[in-house]
């Protein structure tokens, strides 16, 4: 684990290079996205025992089966998440335990997704010592997605946005409104944030030109253009791009049709 600020420490899966958000404080932890393999998710109980750290909670971004995962070695302490994403995660149960594939250990399953909603705050008694999260919750990446803000650390751990590996990913079917409204409202985060932690990738110092590069690059597909984005070079990207841009000719002249109208 890296320490990215005063008790953020962050891991990084081999799978899709998915991080984990450990915050740290006084003996205790809160654990954010827990990810992805169950190895991995051993090997992080045991970093925490061996910092002799105790779970105290759990928060789930977005409900997405590589983000509501945990271990019996974490305990059993609430795990939180907003509404929507509580409502997903049991609404969704199967479509997302089948993502998890069919090798992944049975105790794991039955754990995964197991949060309660809220999304006014995580509670108190699920927050380390030194830490005052704030939820920034919106539908960008999917619905319910949540940003978890740590004011005192200027550090915004921004779920599967604002990464420098991933583009970025509207949800089905593709609501490119709901993203670029989500963009808007993180901006006054990251003008903030000292430090930027994406669900996939690497933690940054650069939050601001990771909104402008999603900016640019939403705005280069919805105008028509190839966007000049590195990005694209990476695995998969190249598919969600052409997904994306399929989707957005449609939706344009839908729309175009409904002002004419
Ligand atoms: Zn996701």
């Amino acid at each position: 684990m890296i320490e990215v600020a005063e008790g953020v420490l962050v891991a990084t899966s081999r799978a899709m290079s998915t991080t984990s958000t450990v915050l740290c404080g006084a003996g205790e932890a809160l654990l954010i996205d827990p990810a992805w393999r169950p190895d991995e998710l051993d090997a992080l109980a045991d970093e925490l025992e061996a910092r002799g750290l105790r779970v105290v909670g759990g928060f789930a971004t977005h409900a997405h089966h590589d983000h509501l995962l945990w271990h019996p070695r974490f305990g059993a302490p609430p795990r939180w998440a907003s509404t929507t994403t509580a409502v997903l995660a049991r609404d969704e149960r199967a479509t997302l335990v089948a993502q998890l594939g069919g090798d992944f250990p049975p105790a794991l399953v039955d754990l995964m997704g197991r949060v309660e909603g809220t999304d006014a705050a995580i509670p108190g008694s699920s927050v380390p010592h030194g830490f005052a999260p704030e939820l920034v919750v919106h539908d960008g990446h999917a619905p319910g997605h949540t940003a978890v803000w740590l004011p005192e650390q200027r550090v915004l751990i921004a779920g599967d946005m604002l990464s420098d590996i991933e583009l970025p990913l509207p949800f089905y079917p593709d609501d490119l409104p709901s993203y670029l409204a989500a963009l808007d409202l993180l901006e006054p985060y990251v003008a903030q944030a000292a430090v930027v932690i994406p669900g996939h990738g690497t933690p940054g110092s650069d939050p601001g030109a990771r909104l402008t590069a999603d900016r640019r690059y939403l705005a280069a597909v919805m105008a028509g253009h190839v966007p000049d984005d590195p990005r694209l070079a990476n695995p998969g990207m190249r598919e969600e791009y052409e997904h994306l841009r399929r989707m957005v000719v449609p939706t344009q002249s839908n729309s175009a049709a409904v002002s004419r109208g």
